[in-house]
């Protein structure tokens, strides 16, 4: 019995001294992605105050082609990103137009970053905000070492990190799914796509977490992409309950970044966009085995998102 005793208390010891999983809240695609549904507010305005009940220190990534239409600047549209700004969340580079830097010349990517970057940083800068990252669109970062190096120094030498991201996944048919069900006032749809999204993003987690521990041997700080759209304003607090109840805190994006995994070296390149522990493990030369078991989009949502 004694023994047990200490038993229950070394483990409640480990259990309360455990250091919590890292991750970090990175969404793209700002100022929203609303499926043409006219409630951008509302997304906006739903996800901040999700990161607020959540302690969730989130960037957003802008594609500042998004706040024109017809060639006009929208006020209410840079109005949105004055609200993630003024609630202190920092924005980042995503590219004007979301180019494609797989499709596109170096030239015309590069300008397309530098047009990227004209409204945000000084509403940043009123807001007393760093503007430093720079995501890639379509997780491209280029299809050879070569159209790597030319983006990278060019990147840096624009003064901006890259921000990876490890928890790659489809969160994007899950919106577009759900969005249709909205549209269509099909609240039963909306419940169950929501409900699979975060069992679907708990796999993702479980995945990634086995690779981190194969890769590293311990858990690295994971960096999640999600998007800007009504899904996760509605349920970014579901998932936020998620990671929590699988031992994470969330931390900023220059906390995640300052562990060394992100020193990786990434030494094979390929016409593909995916999480970086994959590029890291490919980049290693790992078995195949390494990519198995990754969890699938459910067949319905693929269908859902059409
Ligand atoms: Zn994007």
């Amino acid at each position: 019995m004694e023994k047990l005793v200490s038993l229950v208390l070394l483990l409640a010891f480990f259990t309360a001294t455990a250091q919590p999983k890292q991750i970090c809240v990175t969404v793209d695609d700002l100022p929203t992605v609303a499926y043409g549904e006219g409630n951008e507010e509302e997304i906006t305005r739903k996800l901040i105050s999700h990161f607020k009940k959540y302690n969730i220190p989130a960037i957003g990534f802008v594609n500042e082609g998004k706040l024109y239409e017809s060639g006009k600047l929208k006020d209410e549209r840079v109005a949105l990103l004055r609200q993630w700004l003024d609630n202190g969340y920092e924005l980042g580079n995503h590219t004007f137009a979301h180019t494609d830097y797989h499709r596109a010349t170096f030239t015309d990517f590069a300008s397309d970053v530098k047009k990227g970057a004209v409204i945000t940083p000084p509403l940043s800068k009123k807001a007393g905000l760093p503007w430093r990252y720079f995501r890639h669109p379509f997780l491209h970062i280029g299809q050879s070492q070569a159209r790597y190096d030319s983006l990278a120094g060019f990147l840096t030498a624009q003064g901006y990190t890259e921000a990876p991201v490890t928890i790659d996944n489809a969160d994007y048919l899950f919106a577009k799914a759900y969005s249709n069900a909205h549209k269509n006032k099909e609240l039963a749809q909306m419940k169950r796509i929501g409900a699979d999204y975060v069992k679907y993003m708990e796999a993702k987690v479980h995945f990634y977490e086995q690779a981190s521990e194969k890769l590293f041997d311990r858990q690295i700080p994971q960096t999640l992409l999600i998007h800007a759209s009504l899904l996760n304003a509605d349920y970014l607090d579901d998932l936020a309950e998620m990671y929590q109840r699988n031992g994470y805190a969330f931390v900023d994006l220059p906390k995640a970044l300052q562990d060394k995994a992100y020193e990786e070296a990434i030494t094979k390149f390929g016409s593909y966009g995916i999480s970086w522990i994959d590029r890291w493990a490919l980049s290693r030369s790992v078995p195949k085995e390494f990519f198995a078991n990754d969890p699938e989009t459910p067949a319905y949502i693929v269908e859902a998102a059409r």
